[in-house]
């Protein structure tokens, strides 16, 4: 039966063979239109960026927007098969380019508070020219360097410790901040954590979404933010969706926050309403 079926190709050489089975070959298929559609819109440069507020649990602010990028299929989906292809490179510098530019028309609308938030992938940390590109970025902007900051996951961060060390120190001289993203996914050790020089940590949303009375997750939370404090770096709570979610976070001590519980990723004109709410919040009291 064809479902069941393994496909025997022959590859390279004699004795070498590859098994197929059917699924595998779907997603093969997948992928290559995925491929396709991707070289084409980075041509055009058919990707949008929507941003999501980061809150300060102590004003209640919008303190700033993470950058999330949009395109037909979602990031956990397209960013892999970019980097596998080497497309994230380009794509990574159109983010920066494209998100500080935003970033510059807030500060010029008033809002020069707003600190922005862009993900990097180990494959843009890793090139050479990363560290100038970012520099240039900021330059072409004219942007304040230490209201960007860049998250790079803890697993990315751990691939190649020596890398990111140098890689780390390099941006810092340069100004920008530096997040671990995703924290507490990584099975890292935490001896790596005194090595490297950042700013900000952001608690995985994982660990907030099992925040619950008697549950265990709650002192992993407690423990990671007495770790940020020790370490005296800024934490963030992601992906908070309820109200005994931040509670919890808050009471704890967490900096900041984000989450559907204030407000899903948004376009740039829906961002702006947010901003233009909290402006006018702000001129009653
Ligand atoms: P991330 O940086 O950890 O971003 C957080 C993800 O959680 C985002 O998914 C966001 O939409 C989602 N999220 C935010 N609040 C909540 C919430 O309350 N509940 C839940 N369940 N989810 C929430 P998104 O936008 O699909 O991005 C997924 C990942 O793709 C990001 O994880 C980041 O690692 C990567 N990514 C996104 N944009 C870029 C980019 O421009 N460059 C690179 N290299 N990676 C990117
Ligand atoms: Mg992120
Ligand atoms: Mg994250
Ligand atoms: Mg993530």
């Amino acid at each position: 039966k064809a479902d069941t079926a393994m496909y025997v190709v022959k590859h390279s050489g004699k004795n070498n063979y590859l098994f197929f089975h059917p699924d595998m070959e779907k997603e093969i298929q997948k992928r290559s239109t995925i491929e396709r559609e991707l070289r084409a819109s980075l041509q055009e440069k058919d990707f949008r960026i929507f941003y999501q507020p980061k809150i300060d649990t102590a004003t209640n602010q919008i303190q700033g927007f993470e950058a999330l990028i949009r395109w037909k299929y979602p990031p956990d989906v397209f960013i892999p098969i970019a980097e596998e292809l080497g497309l994230i490179n380009e794509i990574g510098a159109w983010v920066l380019e494209e998100s500080i530019r935003q970033l510059k028309v807030w500060h010029e609308a008033g809002h020069q508070h707003l600190v922005l938030c862009i993900n990097v992938s180990y494959y843009q940390l890793n090139n050479r020219e990363f560290p100038e590109l970012v520099k240039t970025c900021i330059h072409k902007g004219s942007i304040e360097p230490s209201l960007i900051e860049l998250e790079i996951t803890e697993s990315m961060a751990m691939q190649n410790a020596e890398m990111t060390k140098g890689v780390f120190s390099r941006l810092n001289e340069i100004g920008v901040r530096i997040a671990i993203d995703d924290f507490g996914t990584g099975f890292s050790s935490l001896s790596y954590l005194q090595d490297f020089t950042f700013d900000t940590l952001k608690i995985d949303k994982s660990f907030i979404g099992k925040i619950g009375p008697c549950s265990k997750t709650n002192y992993i939370i407690q423990a990671l933010i007495t770790l940020s404090e020790a370490l005296n770096v800024i934490v963030v709570a992601e992906g908070v969706e309820t109200e005994e979610q931040l509670e919890f976070i808050k009471e704890n001590g967490c900096d900041l926050w984000q989450g559907y519980l204030f407000s899903e990723p948004l376009p740039v004109d829906e961002a702006n309403m947010l901003l233009e709410a909290e402006n006018n919040r702000k001129d009653e009291s």
